[in-house]
């Protein structure tokens, strides 16, 4: 007598079976492409898409996970969330922790550094610190923490050279607890990630890079930018920045999304052309992506999961333009908070 567990079970195994099935066959289908397959190995944007695709893995680390979710515990994020319970507020618990966290995280756990000031004299005006040829990582420290490049500095008060590691450990970033948008995001994915969320890392063409996680209470993904303690207000950028931008895409653990036009404004028509290859090569390229990824997972209930939130995933997207949130525009008209005046404009981000 077959139990009805066991039967689910069966099933669970066959509809895996057949998705795997599919998977392959398309996979091998897109792999016959000879311009698909020699865009992969000459062009260098393709190039770029692809080395995207590792960024999240460095987040599934449960010894990362552990310490980033001890720094939660320990911080007032939670008891402030009680408080807020007691006034009878009614929003989705796990919505209003990742807005605590946000918060917690702006204004009392992470810096922003332009330039570091001198740990020798203490000086910290940023006219007499100039910037000065950057090294490559050297110390144990520096490999240990995954520091792309080692900036520095040199103080004219007391003529100390101030190194600032980028790190790109962010078990690492939870110990400097400093950096610009790069070091913030990777910090603030591995916190989220510790919570159990699903989180994915978006990637901007035009030099920033922000997240969203998946809120089960909004049924979407939601945009949060911990620089500046943003939630759900993807059209910060291009109309509160001014930013033009050209590409957008989000990765997840296991594929990846063009979002780009859930980030822009069509009307504004603050774009950059989309011209590092045709549509229909990143369409075909993207596909390829998601499915050698999902090719490769072993675990059919997790082939499972994955798969249904890509097929949810395109039919959220699908509607879900920028337009959806032109009724909160007085909160979007805000231009850049993080960084200095001086490289926001530089970097056409001050709302001009
Ligand atoms: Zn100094």
């Amino acid at each position: 007598m077959t139990t009805i567990s066991e039967l689910a079970g069966q099933l669970k195994k066959r509809y895996s079976t057949v998705r795997r099935q599919s998977i392959n066959s398309l996979l091998s289908t897109l792999g016959k492409d000879n311009n698909l397959r020699k865009l992969m190995t000459d062009d260098a944007f393709a190039k770029k898409i692809t080395s995207l695709l590792s960024l999240m893995k460095v987040y599934q680390d449960p010894s990362s996970q552990s310490e980033a979710l001890d720094i939660i515990l320990a911080s007032p994020v939670y008891s402030r969330l009680d408080e807020e319970e007691s006034k009878t507020n009614n929003d989705d618990y796990t919505d209003r922790l990742v807005k605590q966290l946000l918060k917690w995280f702006k204004e009392e756990f992470f810096t922003w550094v332009n330039k570091p000031d001198c740990p020798k004299c203490g000086n910290t005006d940023q006219n007499t610190i100039q910037q000065v040829t950057p090294w490559r990582p050297y110390k144990k420290e520096h490999f240990e923490g995954n520091a792309g490049v080692i900036e520095r500095y040199r103080c004219e008060v007391c003529n100390h050279t101030i190194e600032f590691p980028r790190y790109n450990n962010p078990s690492t970033l939870l110990k400097t607890r400093s950096g610009r948008c790069g070091e913030w995001d990777n910090c603030f994915i591995l916190l989220l990630k510790s919570l159990g969320l699903k989180v994915r890392y978006l990637w901007n063409m035009e030099d920033h890079v922000w997240c969203e996680y998946y809120s089960t209470n909004l049924d979407r993904w939601v945009h949060l930018d911990c620089c500046e303690n943003s939630f759900d207000n993807p059209l910060l950028y291009n109309r509160g920045w001014a930013k033009k931008m050209s590409y957008i895409f989000a990765i997840s653990d296991y594929y990846i999304r063009d979002v780009t036009d859930k980030y822009i404004d069509k009307d504004l028509e603050r774009t950059i052309p989309r011209d590092k290859m045709s549509e229909d090569n990143l369409a075909k390229l993207l596909a390829l992506l998601d499915l050698s990824m999902l090719s490769k997972i072993q675990d059919p209930d997790l082939l499972l999961e994955v798969s249904s939130d890509l097929i949810h995933d395109y039919r959220t997207m699908k509607g879900t333009s920028a337009k959806l949130s032109s009724s909160r525009t007085q909160e979007i008209m805000i231009p850049r908070q993080s960084g200095s005046v001086q490289w926001t404009s530089q970097r056409g981000e001050n709302g001009h």
